[in-house]
Formats: structure tokens, sequence, C-alpha cells
């Protein structure tokens, strides 16, 4: 890591004299590149700057237009690849309650602080955090990409499909792959979407990006089905996607071109942003794809918002439950609820439901236990170019035979 000077710091707080005080305990620990927003929808107004995207925020929990939770799901949405602090005046078991929720959404926490906030603990909390960086370099290096990069990315076709298996937790038979895109770039190697998504999103890259993830999906699905693998393709598609009516038309015809069943192409849709104020031409056009037999899926159940009123509104045919809630609902009670309330809900509706985020054995076997049709994750396989198929599905079958 650099000196403390140069690392960004966000302070979110309503109280404007909570912001004065962190400012200057941070300034005395030498934490000078510090930005103060008394509510949150500036404070995200400043995150989608490159030159003010901070490193770390101080965030308190209790704000009275968005609070500090709310907060939190806005930056999972953006893919803040930063740090987190909780401040909150509210007691232990709350703060805790909290700090898990954080969790869930994998947004790496350095701690909590309670108020009145004592600058040790603070003091401590940061230089754990310098000690760690300085031993992983590699974690603190989070180039931001323009995106005049990513249109070039777009342009020159250095965007790959990866595809993660999606396989039933009661046969173990293969139902279908998740897309998953990855940029092959010429010289950072590998780069994981949550680095360049959320920029393509802003910038209006995201039609011409979906759009080339699409093509070489079903391209590939195409291929998978000729060789007698008849996957279910998913791919995943923001709202922006579909906000012109041309979308279901170049789905449509793209399936066509390659002899598939629509229903084996699944369209995933991230939960927290089927909502919107006006959401009339995505539901037309979710809702005419699904009378075309696409299927539709609801992603990262969970973790969004007025999650009944979406259930109800456009006929999904899956409902995935957020990687958050799935990994380790075994042994906490907090994941367990969550996960156990998103299968009941699916359940009635009638959807399939996925689990994402199977991570190891005990995942699975809560899977197993409560009824889960699918699951998805590391333990299953991680994602992988579409060559490794056939190879992974060996060896999958041979562990399932042997009881894992
Ligand atoms: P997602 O749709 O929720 O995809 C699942 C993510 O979880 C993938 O991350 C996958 O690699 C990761 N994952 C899979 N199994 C495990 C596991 O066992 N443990 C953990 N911790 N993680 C696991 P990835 O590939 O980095 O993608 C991140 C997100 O980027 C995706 O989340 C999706 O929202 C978005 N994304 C990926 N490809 C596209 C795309 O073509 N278009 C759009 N619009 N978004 C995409
Ligand atoms: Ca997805
Ligand atoms: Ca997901």
């Amino acid at each position: 890591m650099d000196s403390a000077s140069d690392i960004k710091i966000l302070i979110l707080d309503d109280d404007t004299f909570m912001l004065k005080l962190l400012t200057k305990m941070l300034a005395k620990l030498g934490y000078t590149a510090v930005i103060t927003c008394d509510n949150g929808s500036d404070a995200l107004k400043k995150l989608d700057q490159a030159d003010t995207s901070p490193d770390l925020i101080l965030l308190d929990l209790n704000m009275p237009d968005m609070d500090g939770i709310e907060f939190v799901r806005h930056l999972v949405e953006r893919n803040y690849l930063g740090k987190l602090i909780l401040v909150s005046g509210e007691d232990e078991r709350m703060l805790r309650t909290a700090e898990k929720l954080v969790h869930a959404h994998k947004i790496p926490m350095l701690g909590y602080l309670h108020k009145p906030v004592d600058s040790g603990k603070l003091a401590e909390m940061l230089h754990h955090w310098e000690i760690d960086t300085l031993a992983n370099p590699a974690s603190a290096s989070k180039k931001i990409y323009s995106a005049d990069d990513i249109k070039a990315a777009i342009n020159n076709r250095e965007l790959v499909n990866y595809y993660q298996p999606k396989v039933a937790v009661a046969t173990g038979e293969v139902i279908g792959v998740e897309t998953l895109v990855r940029w092959l770039h010429p010289q950072d190697g590998l780069i994981a979407p949550d680095r360049f998504i959320h920029v393509a999103e802003k910038n209006h890259l995201i039609d011409d990006l979906t759009r080339l993830v699409l093509a070489q999906a079903v391209a590939q699905a195409g291929k998978w089905h000729r060789e007698g693998q008849t996957l279910r393709v998913s791919v995943n598609v923001t709202m922006d996607n579909l906000a012109s009516l041309d979308f279901q038309d170049e789905v449509f015809n793209l399936v066509s071109e390659n002899n598939l069943p629509p229903q084996k192409i699944v369209i995933e849709i991230t939960e927290s942003q089927v909502m919107g104020p006006d959401a009339r031409v995505p539901l037309e056009i979710l809702t005419r794809l699904r009378l075309k037999r696409f299927h539709l899926s609801i992603d990262d159940f969970g973790t969004g918002h007025s999650s009944l009123a979406q259930l109800r509104d456009i006929p999904f045919n899956e409902l995935k439950i957020d990687q958050g809630f799935v990994h380790r609902a075994w042994e906490d009670d907090t994941l367990r609820a969550i996960y156990d309330a998103s299968l009941a809900m699916g359940k009635q509706l009638g959807m399939d439901i996925v689990a994402e985020g199977v991570e190891d054995r005990n995942d699975w076997e809560l899977l197993h236990d409560t009824g889960c049709d699918m699951a998805q994750g590391n333990f299953i396989s991680p994602p992988f170019p579409a060559e490794d198929f056939s190879r992974w599905l060996s060896e999958w079958k041979n562990r399932f035979e042997a009881g894992l």
C-alpha cells in the first residue's frame, strides 16, 4: 500500500459533528484524503466517480433517508471493491447482525465501531488493514478500467464466456450452465466481470456487451445440443438491456439461427434491478420472452427490495438464492432464516430453486436435506471455458457416483 495519505476514505454520517470528529481522528493518524457526506445519495455520486471512489468507507447505520443497510445494497450493485467500517450507536447485537449482512454481501469489513468512537480502536483497525495489504499487495491493486478500455475490448472481441454448471441436487444430473463473461486482457490477464460490468452499464456499453455474450452463449448452446448435450444455457441480462423492444427480436433470431428450443435459453435478471420507476417496457419484454417459452430466472434473490411484488408481476421459472445466504447457512441462523424463506417462497410459487455459492460438502448437504432443486458453486465446479465441459462432466459423474 502507498502511504496513509494516498488512501481515499469516505465518511457517511447524517451527523455533521460526527463527520468532523472522525475526519480529525483520521487526520491525526495520517489519513488526509477524506471525503465526508451527510446522506447516502451524495455518497453514491462520489463512489461513481473514479477520482473520488474510496478505498474505505466509514458508514453510519442509522440515517434518516437512506439507512446504512440500504446503502450497503447499493454498494453491492456497484460491485464496490473497497473496505467498510460500520459505525453506530446501536447495541452490540444490532451491529453484529448488520456485520453479518455485510459479510453475506461479500463486502470486506474491517470491523465495527460503537459511538462514541474510540480513536484507539479505529487506529488499531486501520493498522491491521495496512499490515494485511502490505503482505498481500495483489489485493490492493484494483485498476479501474475506463469506458474506452471496455469499448475497445468489446470491439476487439477480448470478452470470452466462461460457463459454470448447475446440477440437480437429488440426481446429480447436469441441468445447464450459467454464462459468466471474462475479459481476456492482453496485459492484465483474465479480468472478472465485477471489474468492468458496472462501468459498461454506466456508459451505455452494456447492450453491446450483452449482445456479444449472448451470441457466443447461444452459439455454444447450439454446439452442445448438436453434440447431444441438451444443456440449458443461462445468460445474465441487466435491466438496461430490456429498455428497448429490439432485445426480444435479437434473442429470438439467435435462437432460431442456432436451431435451439427457446426453453433451453435462460435469461437471468438480478432481483434488485427488476424494479425501477418505469418497468413497463422491461415487463413487456419479459412477458413476451416467457410467452415464446424462454426461461426467466430471478438472480441474487434475497439481496433486493421489492421481491414479493416482482414475483407476483413477472412469470419467473427459476429463483436463484444469492450465494451470500447459501454458503455457511447450515451453521448460521441468520443466513439460514433467509435461505429457508427464499426456498419456501420459490417453491410455493412453483419455481425451480437454484442455490448459488455452494462451496463445500456442508453446503451441499443442506441443499439436499431441505429439498433445494439445483446447486451451483465451486463445490460442483468453478466457471470454465466451454472446451473443458466434457472433461469436467466425466469427473463430476465419477464424484457423484462415489458419493461426492
Ligand atoms: P452472478 O450472476 O451472481 O454470478 C455468480 C458469481 O459467483 C460468479 O462470479 C461466479 O464465478 C461466482 N461463484 C460461483 N461459485 C461460487 C462459489 O462457490 N463461491 C463464491 N464465492 N463465488 C462463486 P463472476 O463470474 O465474477 O461474476 C460476477 C457477477 O458479474 C455475476 O454475478 C453477474 O452479476 C455479473 N456478470 C457476469 N457475466 C455477466 C454478463 O455477461 N452480463 C452481465 N450483465 N453481468 C454479468
Ligand atoms: Ca447470474
Ligand atoms: Ca447470482
